[in-house]
């Protein structure tokens, strides 16, 4: 049983940047407006997170890390008005088939924090001997979920995985990528034993004070924002975002192509694909654009059968959703060019 539970968390988790993810959305949907991420070897070896949200109540501790736990799914009937999809109670599960995973949490109407480790799904006691959690502890608000040793157990994940270095940035992104889409939270990473951050988002900052710290000046002064409403008939119901205007160049580097669906960043090929079309008829050769986009669809119409680990999501009216927001952004481009 535990071989194949680890070997379905490895097919979740297959780098330290997924599991970071998933731990960003929790705290996120906890409410947090401050998460802070730390990481050392890239993420391997430690891989914390600490937010002032919620906190989760004493009771629920111990089977936080059982499959299927979730606060945020009561009944079926909530699943039409789910922000979520896809992948329910199963992160922090997974998570714990994989490597050593601690808590700190608190409630704000805890008297005090509560400590446990969790192990293949279970609480386990900190050393041995002792007895397994929850212990009481003095602690803010909030929950830090602390994550070592990751694939510990799993040598073939850990020989694939890039280099400290390389996880480190994999790691850095998905937290710039969700702090551009994450208004009043703000956000830190960085490695363990180091004094400064690699990122450090206020609460306080806007999307294009955010857009300049976490790629350039040149990118920010170069953007026109993008909004439109309600395509029912498609199941579209609002987007937003950021794409950069034709003045904005920035030559060899990678194409910045961002997409959320309902609040969850996500890949959608076929989207990139037409949009960067879009823009190849306007820029010289070579020229790669800034585009964050976020889409809200009737979660009625989005796939939630897809595999966790494919980021790439499928959704009905997909050929009608997608020519309709390039149309947005091809108007939006031509009015500037005007
Ligand atoms: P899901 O997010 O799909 O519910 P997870 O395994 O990611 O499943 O998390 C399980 C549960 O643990 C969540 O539903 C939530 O109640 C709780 N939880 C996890 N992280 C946090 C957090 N940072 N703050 C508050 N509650 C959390
Ligand atoms: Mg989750």
């Amino acid at each position: 049983q535990s071989v194949v539970n680890k070997i379905a968390a490895g097919e979740i988790i297959i780098a330290p940047a997924n599991a970071l993810k998933e731990m960003l959305e929790n705290s996120i949907d906890a409410g947090s407006t401050n998460i802070q991420v730390v990481a050392k070897d890239g993420g391997i070896k430690v891989l914390q997170i600490s937010d002032n949200g919620s906190g989760v109540m004493k009771d629920d501790l111990p089977i936080l890390c059982q499959r299927f736990t979730t606060s945020k799914l009561s009944t079926f009937e909530d699943l039409g008005s789910l922000n979520t999809y896809g992948f329910r109670g199963e992160a922090l599960a997974s998570i714990s088939h994989i490597a050593h995973l601690s808590i700190l949490t608190k409630t704000k109407d805890s008297p005090c924090a509560w400590a446990c480790h969790y192990s293949q799904g279970k609480l386990v006691p900190a050393k041995a001997g002792e007895s397994p959690g929850p212990k009481p502890i003095a602690g803010k608000n909030g929950t830090q979920i602390t994550v070592e040793n990751l694939f510990y157990n799993f040598s073939s994940r850990l020989k694939s995985l890039k280099s400290s270095n390389e996880e480190f940035i994999k790691i850095l992104e998905v937290v710039q990528k969700y702090a551009i889409h994450t208004a009043n939270v703000g956000f830190s990473v960085k490695k363990l034993g180091e004094s400064h951050n690699s990122l450090t988002i206020r609460e306080s900052q806007n999307i294009k004070e955010r857009i300049r710290a976490v790629y350039s000046s040149s990118v920010a002064n170069n953007i026109i924002p993008i909004e439109s409403q309600d395509m029912a008939e498609i199941g579209l119901k609002e987007v937003n975002g950021q794409i950069s205007n034709l003045n904005y160049n920035a030559n060899k580097k990678k194409a910045q192509v961002v997409f959320f669906i309902n609040n969850r960043l996500v890949d959608c090929d076929p989207l990139k694909k037409s949009l960067l079309n879009i823009y190849s008829a306007y820029l010289p050769k070579g020229a790669k654009p800034f585009v964050y986009l976020s889409l809200s669809i009737n979660p009625a119409q989005l796939d939630v059968n897809i595999h966790p680990t494919k980021k790439e999501v499928r959704f009905l009216h997909e050929e009608e959703i997608i020519d309709f927001v390039c149309q947005i952004v091809q108007s939006a481009l031509s009015n500037v060019d005007d």
